[in-house]
């Protein structure tokens, strides 16, 4: 079964500036919950992972301004916030 992401930070009018995922693992991610993850993973003094394979675990988004964002852009934006 799949999670489906149900939060309002798919409303986040800030994700409407992520570029729209070309197909890989994030291509279905909640871009919110990446952002999150790599906050919280940022503040405990995890280095950012290269490879989108660090979202496979996230929620699925199918709603909202983050329907076809690109999730890994996401995370990797949260590293340089
Ligand atoms: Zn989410």
């Amino acid at each position: 079964m799949k999670h489906i992401c149900k939060k309002n930070h798919r409303y986040n009018p800030m994700f409407t500036i992520l570029p729209d995922n070309q197909g890989q693992t994030g291509r279905h991610k909640c871009p919110g919950c990446a952002f999150e993850m790599a906050m919280l993973n940022k503040s405990q003094g995890i280095p950012a992972c290269n490879d989108d394979s660090v979202l496979a675990e996230l929620p699925e988004s199918q709603a909202g301004t983050v329907r076809h964002k690109d999730a890994f852009a996401a995370y990797q934006l949260a590293y340089k916030y």
